[in-house]
């Protein structure tokens, strides 16, 4: 059977034929690539029992390479919630739609059965004995592996400010989370989220639809400082204020100010803004106690090296909570792919991993925005090309070296991004239309294939 992956989140998928729909990320059919057989060789016949923690993305990926790799071996998956494999990334649109919860399911029961993947949920793992090979439950059962692989994710930062923990204040990061939120969304009139990045951009503009007056406070000077340059910030700004958003960037929240429930947020400028909830959206912190009370080597993640390796031998660690040469990259593709490594390097399979090209792209119907790649020039020879239509809300703004692109960054300008970062990750020479990109002739990239 044929194999086909997601060039956008890395789902792989199989079958004669690529799906209408990517289950993860929506993307069309067009953006499935064949997938290589990438692995040739495995000495894991003496393996008998794989255990993997966390049937996220870097999970149920290295569950699903084991068993194509390995036949025989047993795959145990824990999870600490109680619902199968599902898109997290879509959690956000969730929270703004009546969609059903099978609407996000990635994988029937019968994907798990024909895998002979075992999938235990609502069971979090609360140690690991590396002495003994095993691992614990809350109950105290004991299971025991051969190979041990930590995907445990991460969680939602909490800002330490005062009245944090008030009622009213929620966080998204687990479907748990998004059905609380759907619950009370028509309840409020207010909402401030702190934190203008990816996450609490799409958050509220899904709250946006029920909630009159949403607020995103964000303590930098632009909205998604890790992605945006302050001129992409500003037309982006300008999108989301005219669908009724209010931006306050430059900000800090002080204190969440009400008795028991919350009545507000005081800013550090002392002004008092009303709100009835308040969702942190302040980036992410990797799960690793686990990891860390067993002795594992943690810095901010899982210490990992590129074959996936924590400085324990036959513990492997994936996903948001591996941390690879300093970074911890907090998103699918990259989950997918260390998860993929993960499993073939305990397979005995020499598959290193180089890293994943950040891809980041925003969910918000009728705003297109893709960052990917490098967002300034570092290297000598590297320029940028700026093209913006400022009445138009259109700005791209393109990393090269006349014969490259190393990143580009597309705003307001729908159907170029995926063109872009094709080109970029298929390393295509854009010497004979550079001109026409600086003009803003986008013609060009769709009649490339
Ligand atoms: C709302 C939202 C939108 C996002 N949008 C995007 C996007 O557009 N693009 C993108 O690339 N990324 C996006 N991300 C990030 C992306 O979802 C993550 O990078 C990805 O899910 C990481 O996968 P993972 O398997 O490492 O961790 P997770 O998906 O977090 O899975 C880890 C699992 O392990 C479980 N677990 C933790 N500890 C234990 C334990 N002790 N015992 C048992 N189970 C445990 C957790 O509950 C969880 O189910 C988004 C995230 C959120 C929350």
């Amino acid at each position: 059977m044929k194999k086909w992956r997601c060039r956008i989140c890395g789902y792989i998928h199989a079958g004669e034929n690529p799906p209408e729909l990517c289950p993860v990320c929506g993307a069309a059919a067009d953006d499935f690539k064949p997938l290589e057989n990438l692995f040739s060789r495995s000495d894991s016949s003496a393996l008998k029992r794989i255990i993997i923690v966390g049937n996220g993305a870097a999970g149920i990926e290295a569950a699903r390479t084991t068993r194509e790799n390995n036949n025989r071996v047993e795959i145990l998956v824990f999870s600490n919630e109680s619902y199968p494999f599902y898109s997290r990334i879509h959690l956000s649109t969730f929270i703004g739609d009546d969609s059903k919860i099978e609407s996000i399911t990635i994988h029937p029961a019968s994907w798990y059965e024909q895998h002979k993947i075992t999938t235990v949920l609502n069971t979090p793992i609360k140690t690991i004995d590396p002495k003994q090979h095993k691992i614990f439950d809350q109950q105290g059962l004991s299971y025991s592996y051969d190979k041990l692989i930590i995907a445990t994710g991460a969680s939602p930062v909490i800002p330490p400010i005062p009245g944090i923990n008030k009622k009213g204040v929620f966080v998204l990061r687990n479907l748990g989370q998004a059905l609380q939120i759907r619950e009370i969304r028509k309840d409020y009139s207010s909402a401030i989220i702190i934190g203008g990045g990816l996450l609490g951009i799409e958050t509220a503009t899904s709250l946006s639809k029920f909630i009159k007056k949403v607020t995103i406070v964000e303590i930098s000077d632009r909205l998604m400082p890790q992605q945006l340059d302050k001129e992409g910030s500003m037309v982006l700004t300008h999108l989301l204020e005219s669908r009724g958003i209010t931006i306050r960037t430059s900000m800090k929240v002080e204190e969440i100010t009400g008795t028991a429930q919350l009545q507000g947020v005081r800013l550090v400028t002392r002004e008092v803004l009303p709100a009835e909830i308040v969702i942190p959206a302040a980036g992410i912190s990797p799960n690793v106690s686990l990891a860390a009370q067993a002795g594992i080597k943690v810095n901010r993640g899982i210490v990992i090296n590129e074959r996936m390796e924590t400085d324990h031998q036959n513990i492997f660690a994936a996903g948001d909570v591996a941390e690879f040469q300093q970074t911890i990259y907090g998103i699918w593709p990259a989950a997918v792919d260390q998860g993929m490594a993960a499993a073939a390097n305990a397979l005995g399979i020499s598959y290193p991993y180089r890293g994943t090209m950040p891809l980041h792209i925003l969910k918000v119907a009728g705003i297109e925005m893709t960052a990917i790649g490098k967002k300034y020039p570092d290297q000598p020879g590297e320029e940028l090309l700026i093209f913006r239509d400022q009445d138009a809300g259109e700005y791209v703004k393109l990393v090269h070296n006349r014969e490259f692109l190393q990143g580009a960054l597309v705003l307001g300008i729908s159907g170029i991004g995926f063109r872009l970062e094709k080109l970029i990750k298929k390393n295509v020479s854009i010497r004979n239309i550079i001109g026409e990109l600086a003009a803003g002739n986008w013609e060009v990239l769709k009649q490339r294939k």
